[in-house]
């Protein structure tokens, strides 16, 4: 059990690479928060968990309100007596070209990823300093974290961004012990990821297949896409590992679709 006694809030944890990272974490014998905009499939997940024996909660969240994070927060760290580790995960992807880009969906995005992993890590961190135990907070990035994609230019800007952030937190948080690192996954079949595909075969006038084949996957080794577990078990990996030895870095789990 590499997590026992530990209390982990994941946002976005209602479905995909959260959710996965939520069964694996509480299998590893923590105490899990799922804290998603979602606030029914937030508790039918925590229910899940609980089915199994596993300690869970849900607190609804929209990560781009201060005071939804503040109150869904305080509401886990009293529920389970302090926050041990935060992933901040939550995310949405939207497709245009920059000529078309509304706006309001470029803000919307910037919010969900920016506003979310700063509201939630001030959180957070708050908590991990008073209580004086340290605290691991990982940063679901993206292999747009460290380069970009034609139609998705508030994604990558914003996972870019996270690097950032998670940067400055690692450096701040050190004499706390309170570590900061970035996972850059490469394309997941999520829900996120099911909804582009018809998206981009219509932007790009070309087959669903070929979005699949000659887009999402054209430079992994392997032609595969990364599973939720495969994130899931790079975080185990982050959150389980507590010293500051291991800070302000991202890793890139893709089919080598990236490499550094
Ligand atoms: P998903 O759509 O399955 O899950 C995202 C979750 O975030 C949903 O449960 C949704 O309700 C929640 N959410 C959205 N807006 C929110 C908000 N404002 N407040 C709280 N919760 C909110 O997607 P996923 O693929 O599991 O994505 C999770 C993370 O992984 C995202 O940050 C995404 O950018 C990142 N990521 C995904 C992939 C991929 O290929 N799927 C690759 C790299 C990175």
């Amino acid at each position: 059990m590499k997590l026992q006694n530990k209390v982990a809030l994941i946002t976005g944890s209602a479905s995909g690479i959260g959710k996965r990272m939520a069964e694996v974490f509480a299998a590893e014998g923590a105490k899990v928060v799922i804290a998603d905009l979602d606030a029914k499939a937030s508790e039918a997940t925590a229910q899940e968990l609980r089915n199994k024996k596993y300690e869970a909660m849900s607190v609804a969240m929209d990560v781009t309100n201060e005071d939804q994070v503040e109150s869904g927060v305080s509401e886990a760290i009293k529920a389970f007596g302090g926050i041990d580790i935060l992933i901040s995960n939550a995310g949405v992807q939207f497709i245009y070209p920059i000529e078309e880009l509304p706006f309001d969906k470029w803000k919307k995005l910037l919010a969900i990823q920016l506003d979310g992993a700063f509201l939630t890590t001030r959180a957070c961190i708050r908590d991990m300093y008073k209580r004086g135990k340290g605290g691991s907070i990982i940063y679901t990035g993206s292999v747009h974290s460290k380069e970009a994609s034609a139609l998705k230019a508030p994604y990558v800007t914003a996972k870019h961004g996270l690097i950032g952030l998670c940067e400055v937190v690692a450096k701040e948080g050190a004499k706390h012990n309170v570590r900061a690192n970035v996972i850059c996954p490469g394309y997941v079949r999520t829900p996120l990821v099911e909804k582009q595909i018809p998206e981009q075969a219509k932007t790009l006038g070309i087959s669903e297949a070929d979005v699949v084949k000659n887009i999402f996957l054209k430079d992994t080794v392997d032609g595969e896409f990364t599973t939720v577990d495969d994130v899931a078990q790079v975080a185990l990996f982050f959150a389980a590992f507590d010293t500051n030895a291991l800070t302000g870095q991202s890793l890139v789990v893709s089919h080598g679709w990236y490499m550094q």
